[in-house]
């Protein structure tokens, strides 16, 4: 059997969309999987989360949320009262042993020839966002590697780098091209931002080089359910209705 990896991230501790998202993987003959961070944070499960993760045995690059709660010496209170909530919520859903398994986290990896960050490379501690084709330049100058996988804006997009420039391809399942380089936003499992709130991930056949987007119904209504049971904000629950 061939190799088929799924590249996941942005989970943000939601479970019903993990668990959809890994039922997927199963089905369509995933035989590696990779994880760009952002295990926690903003969602009512990041210990089961985290806990199906770390069973996976993959590689896994920290994702800003993972850092912010594993951080020891953060400072709150430039976060807004919202954010700096689910942050101290979800410290106390994790035991400490969970904490530094996060902390432990390296920002970024390569695997197999292939490089997985959160943010982008360009310094990736300091998580900048990349929107545009400019932003995305600056991680290329750092991306050794053909093919880079990242997330952190929660909105799927390839990067394509040519002789000529940097372009932004629409996500779209494609064949990647020999002798380009690629920077690729896998999308987010757990709250997408692109208006459609279904749950992201992407697959990537290295032999035949064809990447494609899945994007999977999955029991919103269940996942904010937990939100609210967990006291968490209201808004947090209402956005991933909408995909924002
Ligand atoms: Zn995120």
């Amino acid at each position: 059997m061939g190799r088929l990896i799924a590249i996941l991230g942005d989970i943000h501790a939601n479970i019903d969309a993990l668990e959809t998202v890994l039922a997927d993987c199963r089905e369509q003959g995933v035989t590696e999987y990779l994880c760009t961070g952002d295990i926690v944070g903003y969602n009512a499960c990041p210990r089961e989360c985290l806990s199906i993760i770390r069973d996976m045995g993959c590689p896994v690059v920290k994702g800003n949320h993972d850092h912010y709660v594993a951080a020891e010496d953060l400072d709150l209170s430039d976060f807004n009262p919202a954010a700096a909530a689910v942050v101290q919520w979800t410290r106390e859903q994790l035991s400490g042993e969970e904490v530094q398994w996060l902390r432990d986290l390296p920002f970024a990896v390569t695997e197999k020839g292939v490089t997985l960050v959160h943010s982008t490379m360009d310094r990736p501690e300091t998580f900048g966002y990349v929107f545009d084709h400019r932003q995305a330049e600056t991680n290329f100058i750092r991306q050794k590697t053909p093919i880079c996988f990242h997330g952190h804006t929660h909105c799927p997009m390839i990067y394509e780098k040519q002789m000529t420039g940097v372009f932004r391809i629409d996500p779209q399942d494609m064949s990647l091209k020999p002798g380009r380089k690629y920077f690729i936003n896998v999308g987010s499992v757990g709250q997408p931002r692109d208006g459609d709130p279904r749950a992201t991930y992407v697959l990537y056949d290295p032999m035949s080089r064809r990447l494609v987007y899945r994007r999977l119904v999955y029991d919103i209504a269940a996942a904010q359910a937990r939100v609210r049971a967990a006291g968490l904000p209201e808004r947090l629950a209402v956005r991933l209705a909408v995909g924002q």
